[in-house]
């Protein structure tokens, strides 16, 4: 069995080479409007961060997490410095789902109760415990039995949730707009409401901005667009600008339950550097705010050139959702192979746009006269 058996969806474009938004097969350009899930914010192979990588794996590629190494207090400070003031300590991992698990043992250790409360439609990642809370069925069945005591209310629902939330709740873990389930973006409030309620039962509330995080929504940090600080947020993708890093920053009472959780690699010196050069580099250079600006810009154009085409452009930032009439897999597949344009499904009729921030409004031109072209806009 090769590799590519894993692979769904698998593309026949061998990819050669990145550079900012773009990826080269061969000498041909495809624009990377799903930034390889969101992993690449500031875009392909981004001078800072590799510098910084190449400086640190030649002067100490790793060392382990017992002894201090600038890069990675370096990074923790550049992490805690970005979230909201009152998550004041932060623990690396390797990776999404790693990030959430830890979120959960932590929650779970803090509080002594043991309930997960979850979105309909969540994705939290594929280890037995986040995919526990995770909530499409053809992810978990043939894996059972996972985690216990997770409970899923509808996503959106504040009223659902305060029946959900009573006493026994570890967590209540929910992503600020979701992704992988279709970019639905909660009704305002909703995250407020989620804080109130957590707050009331003691119950750590948990904000998985692996996908939301690192300025895409037009803050550094979803959670900071209506001011609700989690008692942990998570992150990955993005974080190291390509590198396998994830982590996540808590509240003081949270970091009091990690316990015995660790990882061999967390806080290795070369993500380090990596997450430190992403940091620094997306928030001195004002990449949030470029993305906020550039995200609205494509939305409206997208919804003047598709309209009646598709049901609903929805998104902040440049998280984007386009919920379509027809599959969403043989929409990206005939964006990619007649327009160069890589875009991502997410679920059956949506596809999902997370171009890397520093895409322009030509590029964000070129994806809609892309889609108008594939759907046959209105508007064109
Ligand atoms: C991708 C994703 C994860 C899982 O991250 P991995 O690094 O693939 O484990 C978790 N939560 C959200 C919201 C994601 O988008």
């Amino acid at each position: 069995m090769s590799d590519h058996d894993f692979v769904s969806g698998s593309k026949p474009i061998p990819i050669d080479r990145g550079e900012g938004p773009y990826l080269y097969s061969d000498d041909t350009a495809y624009l990377d409007a799903g930034a390889s899930y969101a992993c690449t914010p500031l875009g392909h192979s981004h001078p800072a961060v590799v510098e910084a990588v190449v400086d640190q794996v030649g002067e100490l590629t790793f060392v382990d997490s017992s002894y201090p190494v600038r890069s990675r207090e370096d990074a923790y400070a550049a992490l805690v410095a970005s979230t909201p003031a009152a998550l004041d300590a932060a623990w690396f991992c390797n990776s999404g789902t790693e990030a959430n698990e830890a979120a959960l043992k932590f929650a779970r250790s803090a509080t002594g109760e043991s309930t997960i409360v979850a979105a309909t439609r969540s994705f939290h990642g594929r280890t037995m415990g986040s995919l526990a809370a995770t909530w499409k069925d053809a992810y978990k069945e043939p894996f059972e039995p996972l985690a216990g005591d997770v409970e899923f209310v509808p996503y959106g629902e504040s009223e659902a949730l305060a029946d959900a939330v009573d006493g026994g709740i570890a967590a209540v873990i929910l992503e600020p707009i979701q992704g992988e389930g279709g970019i639905n973006v909660p009704p305002a409030g909703y995250l407020e409401s989620a804080r109130e309620l957590a707050d009331e039962v003691g119950a750590a509330l948990v904000l998985d901005e692996v996908q939301t995080g690192m300025g895409r929504t037009g803050s550094m940090w979803a959670c900071q667009n209506v001011g609700v600080t989690p008692d942990v947020l998570t992150t990955a993708k993005g974080l190291g600008n390509g590198l396998p890093v994830g982590a996540i920053a808590v509240r003081e009472w949270v970091a009091e339950g990690a316990g015995s959780h660790n990882a061999t690699f967390s806080g290795g010196p070369v993500v380090s550097a990596a997450v430190d050069a992403t940091i620094s580099t997306l928030l001195e250079e004002g990449w949030p705010a470029h993305a906020a600006e550039v995200g609205d810009y494509l939305m409206a154009e997208l919804e003047a050139a598709l309209g009646g085409a598709v049901r609903e452009v929805r998104g902040e930032g440049l998280l984007v959702g386009i919920e379509l009439k027809r599959g969403a897999n043989r929409v990206a597949r005939e964006l990619a192979i007649d327009h160069r344009v890589l875009a991502l499904p997410a679920g059956r009729t949506v596809l999902r746009l997370l171009p890397p921030l520093v895409i322009e409004r030509a590029e964000a031109d070129r994806i809609v006269t892309a889609l108008a072209d594939v759907l046959g806009g209105t508007g064109s």
